[in-house]
């Protein structure tokens, strides 16, 4: 296959294009086209819900060993090329290699955890209040699911959606982020390579604003899932409540990470630039505020912006690379926007430049934005880039204050040796996922994701609450004395 060559919309077992293809682009060096894909609208969005529909009664009946084995074989085979594949997720979305290595390991331990929960799909089985009458309650599949997926993490979130969509007997209908769609593409010809039956997943290309309505309002999906930003995310909200179809929106964060005085200063650091700049800050628990007691403000201000100095900045295929490209020039101009504001009101700022590299690419540097004011946009809004606040607190009372003080709530983490700070901070932070003494990146794919406040709506995803979303439950009597 050349460049040139359109990789098609996956639909109905068949990869297909109408000569419509957008260029999928290397934001570390614009001139490396990475391939061609499909771009689809509206008709395809239709094609694939009809695949969809007619292949639902006999996936959803199939049988737990026959998921098991497909999911099973994907997960193996991820593994299998999980080098090419790394280099790929680099090339498309600007992940450093060593990052993007370990985001392909994790979409193969996503379908083998989840081939395994296809037959633990356990029910419950009761006595009834009623003498001689029994009651099961049992997980049926929710039926046909619409999957929309951000840039970011391009491998990873299809595989923990895909994976339990199909564990559970879901027949699915995605849309990839349009500007990096290869994962996803691979994905799809990986599924088919395992023997999927023909139309249980499909793939649809394209921009969202026309592929996304098109799914929601089609009348012919039972449930959306979808990961990306605020905006989009309660739109989708609500054109999925419009049309009564159950939707999972899982959003963006200003996560904080508290650091206390009597923190191990060396962890605390290490956790910060993990949090803050590792994957380019562009992961939706990037800590981007890191609110730091009056009495080691200074010292960890001091270490963090020594350690900035060592992170290399480079192309994501270069192994010394330690920060990457910012996806997009779009997304570099938001971010150096962000930054300039934050000047203007006052805030010093360490780093924040667009660097000029070998490779024409979307470059900054890492950038610490100290004291910032707690109603500007760069303490309130995601910022989505290498850019953090470090932000000082007279106490852990103020710490945890400002910590909470944000309408989002996805992740929070503390720094600290005391162990009731570490618990208060557990039971009082707002935030679906709390981080003692680890970066507010980072999360384990066996147990429940997702936040509160404005970063999630629905259901939680992966571990074994995944099963709520994606499955209904029904509660059977049964009267066996007849
Ligand atoms: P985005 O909202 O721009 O796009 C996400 C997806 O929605 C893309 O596939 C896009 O094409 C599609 N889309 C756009 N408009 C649409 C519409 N009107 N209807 C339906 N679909 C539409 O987000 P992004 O820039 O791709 O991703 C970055 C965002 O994702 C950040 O805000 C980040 O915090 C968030 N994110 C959240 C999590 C999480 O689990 N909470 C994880 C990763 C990323």
């Amino acid at each position: 296959m050349s460049v040139n060559d359109i990789k098609g919309h996956y639909i109905g077992g068949r990869f297909l294009d109408d000569g419509r293809g957008t260029e999928n682009i290397n934001p570390s060096d614009v001139s490396d086209v990475i391939g061609r894909y499909a771009r689809g609208g509206p008709e395809t969005v239709d094609a694939a819900l009809e695949a969809a529909n007619a292949a639902l009664p006999a996936w959803s009946a199939v049988g737990v060993q026959k998921r098991f084995d497909v999911l099973d074989a994907v997960g193996t085979r991820i593994a299998q090329r999980s080098e090419e594949l790394s280099v790929l997720l680099a090339r498309e979305e600007g992940k450093p290699i060593g990052e993007a290595r370990g985001e392909v390991l994790r979409a193969s331990q996503l379908f083998k955890f989840f081939a395994g929960e296809a037959i633990r799909n356990a029910g419950e089985l009761l006595d009834s209040t009623r003498p001689g009458l029994t009651v099961e309650m049992t997980h049926e599949p929710v039926g046909v699911v619409g999957i929309i997926t951000p840039w970011n993490f391009p491998m990873a979130i299809p595989a923990w959606k895909i994976a339990p969509a199909l564990a559970y007997g879901n027949t699915v209908v995605m849309k990839p982020a349009d500007i990096a769609p290869g994962c996803s593409w691979e994905l799809a010809f990986m599924l088919d390579e395992a023997g999927l039956p023909d139309g249980v997943f499909n793939l649809v290309m394209g921009p969202g604003r026309e592929v996304g309505p098109a799914l929601l309002n089609s009348g012919r999906v039972d449930a959306v899932t979808f990961t990306g930003s605020v905006g989009t995310g309660r739109q989708i909200a609500r054109d999925a409540a419009a049309n009564g179809v159950r939707v999972q929106c899982e959003m963006g964060g200003k996560n904080p990470l508290v650091v206390l005085g009597d923190a191990n200063m060396d962890l605390a650091v290490e956790a910060a630039v993990n949090g803050a700049y590792y994957s380019t800050g562009q992961r939706c628990t990037a800590s981007s505020r890191i609110i730091v007691t009056d009495d080691v403000h200074d010292t960890f201000v001091a270490a963090l912006t020594a350690r900035l100095l060592q992170l290399t900045v480079g192309g994501a295929l270069d192994e010394g690379t330690i920060i990457g490209p910012v996806v997009s020039e779009s997304q570099l101009e938001k971010n150096l926007e962000f930054i300039a504001e934050a000047r203007i009101a006052g805030a010093e700022v360490v780093g924040g430049e667009r660097l000029e590299l070998e490779a024409r690419g979307h470059y900054m540097s890492p950038t610490i934005v100290l004291d910032p004011r707690q109603e500007h946009a760069i303490s309130r809004d995601e910022v989505f880039g290498p850019v953090a606040s470090v932000i000082r607190a007279a106490d852990y009372d103020e710490a945890l204050a400002l910590a909470n003080d944000t309408e989002f709530g996805l992740s929070a983490g503390i720094c600290t040796n005391s162990l009731s700070h570490a618990a208060h901070f557990k039971r009082n932070s707002r935030a679906g996922m709390v981080m003692v003494n680890a970066p507010t990146a980072g999360v384990d794919y066996h147990v429940s994701f997702g936040g509160r406040k404005g970063s999630s709506y629905g259901h939680r995803e992966q571990g074994r609450a995944a099963r709520e979303f994606y499955t209904l439950h029904k509660t059977a009597y049964v009267n066996a004395n007849v």
